[in-house]
């Protein structure tokens, strides 16, 4: 029996497992992943509005991360695969077939990028299907490339890509961008950058590489094909939540509800970091909401009040 398990291994999970090792709770961290880190992987510019650090990029705080976690005495298991939970029994059933009884659970399980779900987005992945314009940005120097969303990342990284691509089409299904005011200003002021408004992309066409894209705008009766040999999809994120579906309440779109103490709907599981935080997801936030989860469970253990 434990007294809490982690779910995720991302910021708020690791900062949810260090402060529940200093305040003497046997725990155990969860990670799907072969590294911790989550999100942070991902990140590929700079970071600087973390209080007391400055990194390159996502995977250079990730490490500060994994030397801390080194020192502390919690269990942290990579590579797992989580068959089901229970959430009201507090039970978990790994794939090797392991099953684990908790007192707490703290479920840490971030957000994953949306993708499009159509031809060449998986098979075409590396072979110019990117998911970071900062980190590929060599890779797609000199080539034609086709960006899709309306959000800030879609606008950021059209900007980036036209500093470096003869040509970038955004594509973008709503009718008004989404990103900020001074995004959409400047990709008004790019001239190598064509906005194509209410339009969807149907499929990444290429045998080995991306060779083109096929775009269906509104109104339009038929599609048609368009010559690029980059493609990038930042369409927003959708929360990890489906092991817990029907067992505690979430927002239209999965987020989990949480009361101010980080607790769901189900007494003595907490939820913290983006899963439970659609409005404000920063890694500040995330390491700030796994440590009140972690001080209110070793504070409801030590009051007996379970
Ligand atoms: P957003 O959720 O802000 O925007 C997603 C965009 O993708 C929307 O325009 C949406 O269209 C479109 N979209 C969603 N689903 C689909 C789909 N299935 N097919 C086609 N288009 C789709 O996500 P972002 O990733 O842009 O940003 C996430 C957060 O990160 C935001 O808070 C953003 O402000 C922040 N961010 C900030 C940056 C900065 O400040 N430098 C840079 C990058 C991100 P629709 O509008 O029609 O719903």
């Amino acid at each position: 029996m434990h007294d809490v398990i982690i779910i995720g291994a991302g910021p708020a999970g690791l900062s949810a497992a260090l402060w529940c090792d200093e305040m003497g709770l046997d725990t155990l961290v969860l990670e799907q992943n072969e590294e911790v880190g989550g999100q942070l992987l991902s990140v590929y510019n700079r970071i600087e509005n973390y209080p007391g650090v400055r990194v390159e990029n996502g995977r250079e705080m990730r490490d500060l991360f994994a030397e801390q976690v080194k020192d502390a005495d919690f269990d942290l298991w990579t590579n797992v695969e989580i068959e089901s939970v229970n959430l009201s029994a507090k039970r978990i059933a790994l794939r090797s077939g392991e099953k684990l009884q908790t007192i707490s659970i703290i479920i840490a399980t971030g957000v994953r990028r949306k993708r499009l779900g159509i031809t060449g987005e998986t098979e075409l992945t590396g072979r110019g299907v990117t998911e970071s314009g900062t980190r590929d940005r060599d890779q797609l120097a000199g080539k034609d490339v086709c960006v899709v969303g309306g959000g800030d990342a879609a606008a950021e990284n059209a900007l980036l890509l036209a500093e470096v691509c003869p040509t970038v089409t955004l594509v973008h299904r709503g009718e008004k961008l989404r990103a900020r005011p001074e995004f959409v200003e400047r990709l008004r002021g790019e001239h190598c950058i064509t906005v194509f408004k209410e339009s969807v992309l149907r499929r990444i066409i290429g045998e080995t590489k991306v060779e083109g894209v096929e775009i269906m705008r509104g109104g339009a009766l038929k599609p048609f094909q368009m010559a690029v040999q980059g493609v990038l999809v930042r369409i927003g994120v959708e929360p990890n939540t489906e092991l817990f579906r029907e067992q505690l309440h979430e927002d239209e779109r999965g987020y989990i509800i949480i009361t101010g103490e980080q607790e769901t709907s189900v007494r003595n599981v907490f939820a913290v970091g983006d899963v439970s935080n659609p409005l404000a997801p920063t890694i500040s936030g995330a390491s700030g909401a796994g440590a009140t989860a972690a001080k209110i469970i070793s504070a409801r253990l030590s009051r007996g009040k379970q």
